[in-house]
């Protein structure tokens, strides 16, 4: 990408502006995290609910010292093995981050991304940059520039860095002491997180307890046409439908349009190409429904299987 671009989008961001911007997840709605009218215009332009909180991008582990309190061992450890990386990090936050950009929690989530035009940004707008996911709430994440477009027209900038290569928002962990919970699923797993801390207890929070996360709620990043989840081996279909599959089929499903995600049954591949195929039968006007193939709920499956069955559940 021409530096110039970065540069411009920097001085944006500097000003007060927003940028979307790719990232290895999905795109963000960027601000400078430290100025609470630039964080408040992204509320605004998104119509995300106050109480939502956001995620606070940084280029530099060093960040984690001013951004937040009680950065320990456990912590560095998993910022060393993950960052840049699809990990965002949650913990008590330092004066520093305004109140409006944790919607009013004593805790930030912090990630480091991992592409070279959101590190450049970053460094370059010389802040760290409050994003959340550029679409409009609720609706589908957007992978491409294109996706960002169609959802937030009126965005100030936007840098396109193409289709994002994981595809679904970072997994999300809090951590204290030797407890890390697990708040979103993501491409990085249970499993990954406990071979990097050995002595720590890691648990799949269920259930929201007090944190109030839209990331959790049950209904979320949504086509605005229904979706269904398939549960048999070939179904009939009704006119104009479409399917997403995750790998070669015998069966046959009498569908208008077929969309693989995979050709293989790849969970990394499903993960990177399942908004964007969500977005191409949201786009073609010939499909008034779409119907989605399930993957078994193991591994990253539980990250793909979050993803899809918040965005099936009002069409339930
Ligand atoms: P998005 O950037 O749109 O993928 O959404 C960010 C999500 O991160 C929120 O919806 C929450 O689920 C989660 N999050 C951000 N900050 C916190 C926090 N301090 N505590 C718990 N969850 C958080
Ligand atoms: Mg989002």
């Amino acid at each position: 990408m021409n530096e110039y671009l970065i540069a411009k989008a920097a001085q944006i961001i500097r000003n007060g502006g927003l940028v979307a911007f790719p990232t290895e997840t999905v795109y963000g709605l960027g601000a400078n995290a430290l100025n609470p009218i630039a964080v408040a215009k992204i509320f605004e332009l998104k119509e995300r609910p106050s109480f939502d909180p956001l995620i606070v991008h940084i280029a530099s582990v060093d960040d984690l010292n001013t951004l937040t309190k009680n950065a320990d061992r456990n912590v560095i450890r998993l910022a060393e093995k993950f960052w840049p990386g699809p990990l965002t990090i949650v913990l008590p936050k330092s004066k520093l981050v305004p109140d409006i950009v944790t919607s009013g929690l004593d805790t930030v989530g912090i990630r480091m991304p991992d592409n070279e035009i959101a590190l450049k940004l970053i460094r370059a707008a010389n802040c760290p940059i409050a994003a959340p996911s550029a679409n409009k709430f609720g609706n589908l994440s957007p992978v491409s520039a294109e996706h960002v477009k169609k959802q937030l027209p009126n965005v100030d900038y936007i840098l396109d860095g193409g289709n994002t290569s994981v595809g679904i928002e970072s997994t999300i962990v809090s951590i204290e002491r030797n407890v890390c919970t697990l708040l979103r699923p993501g491409v990085i797993t249970i499993a990954d997180i406990e071979n990097a801390l050995p002595n720590t207890f890691v648990f799949n929070a269920e259930k929201p307890h007090k944190l109030i996360a839209p990331g959790l709620l049950k209904s979320h990043y949504s086509p605005v046409k229904p979706l269904y989840i398939i549960d048999k081996q070939a179904i009939y279909l009704p006119e104009s439908s479409g399917i997403i599959i995750h790998g070669k089929k015998d069966q046959i499903f009498n569908a208008q349009k077929y969309i693989y995600t995979s050709q293989s049954f790849n969970h990394l591949e499903i993960a990177a190409n399942l908004f964007s195929a969500l977005h191409a039968m949201e786009d073609d006007e010939n499909i008034k429904q779409i119907f989605i193939e399930p993957v078994p709920e193991v591994g990253l499956g539980l990250a793909i299987m979050d993803r899809i069955k918040k965005a099936a559940y009002k069409y339930q």
